[in-house]
């Protein structure tokens, strides 16, 4: 059975980064410092004195050689990983709704296509995210993403952590944390990811996010901003929440929607003085549903309601309502 390329890829840098640790353990032992020296600065511990406690000394050496040959390895991969490829922005739509979500800045984040990993995975270098899958890639960049939001939402929590623990060689360490380098040698990469405590965290925050998310995604499963409803009146000025009117003046309310996506339903609904219950009033629908118009015949405070909802879809809906005041008619002239 042929060896994926990507797996002789780690094997090879995993062999390569253990002769390098291999040499750097030799120099350091030599070296009597309270700080075991390292080539990555995360790598570094306060070892013991290896005179008082050799054991303990070389076990401690050990590590540090583990920790720098990891870090080697985690650079090299991503290196190849990240060859040649063109990364991009989040578009400024998916910024908006999802930053609510991260600590990290997502206008940082850099995603592109790389397919010299397992088939379907995705790897969060950090700050930058490499999905292997192409046309993921394209409708993310364009802002038309329908589907696999689960994967978006858990790199980006590894965006999250990479932030939190401050440094790219921090989340390096934190990502290899317990897989042992022999384990990276014998590579099966697609288990990688059930195996580390940080996935477990990122699936949770995925969890999380792919619900919160329900009431922000359209028909189509698309992310789409919120519907927001300006309600204009007859010369086209935004009516506040409370206007007022006199008896026989014809009023006309106009709904402006913006956000959502098609089909967008406005309901309009109104009360009368004297009733308690908002009741629909197809007869003054006008306008294809964008207008709601009326002549108070009765002085008393009329309600006017409209609500901006995409029928059979989970996005949320949005409720606009003026209050009209209806004095009486002017006084007939002399
Ligand atoms: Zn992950």
């Amino acid at each position: 059975m042929a060896i994926p390329s990507y797996y002789r890829v780690i094997r090879a840098l995993a062999a390569s980064a253990l002769g390098g640790a291999g040499a750097v353990l030799s120099t350091s032992v030599a070296i009597e410092s309270a700080f075991a020296q390292a080539i990555f600065p995360v790598c570094r511990e306060t070892c013991p004195d290896p005179f008082r406690d050799p054991v303990g000394a070389a076990a401690c050496q050990a590590r540090i050689s583990a920790c720098d040959g990891k870090l080697a390895s985690y650079r090299a991969y991503m290196t190849q990983l990240g060859a040649g490829v063109t990364t991009y922005q989040l578009p400024a739509i998916y910024r908006e709704l999802l930053q609510p979500f991260y600590s990290a800045n997502l206008a940082n984040w850099r995603f592109g296509f790389s397919d010299r990993q397992p088939p379907n995975n995705a790897t969060t270098d950090c700050n930058v995210t490499y999905f292997n899958r192409a046309n993921f890639v394209l409708l993310l960049r364009n802002g038309t993403l329908d589907g696999f939001w689960r994967t978006l939402f858990h790199e980006l929590a590894h965006v999250d952590q990479c932030q939190q623990l401050g440094t790219r060689d921090a989340y390096a360490k934190m990502w290899f944390g317990n897989l042992e380098l022999a384990f990276l040698q014998s590579s099966n990469l697609e288990t990688i990811h059930d195996r580390m405590i940080m996935e477990a965290a990122a699936e949770a925050v995925a969890t999380s996010v792919v619900s919160r998310t329900v009431p922000m995604r359209d028909l189509t499963n698309r992310l789409v901003r919120p519907f927001t409803i300006v309600l204009t009146g007859s010369s086209g000025e935004v009516l506040p929440d409370r206007v007022t009117a006199r008896v026989g003046t014809a009023q006309r309310l106009s709904a402006r929607v913006t956000g959502g996506s098609d089909p967008r339903e406005r309901i309009w609904t109104w009360r009368v003085p004297g009733t308690l219950q908002l009741a629909s009033a197809p007869d003054n629908v006008v306008d294809g549903g964008n207008a709601f118009q009326f002549t108070p015949a009765v002085a008393g405070t009329y309600f006017v309601r409209v609500r901006v909802r995409q029928p059979e879809s989970n996005l949320a809906e949005t409720i606009r309502q003026v209050a009209v005041d209806v004095l009486p008619a002017f006084p007939a002239r002399r």
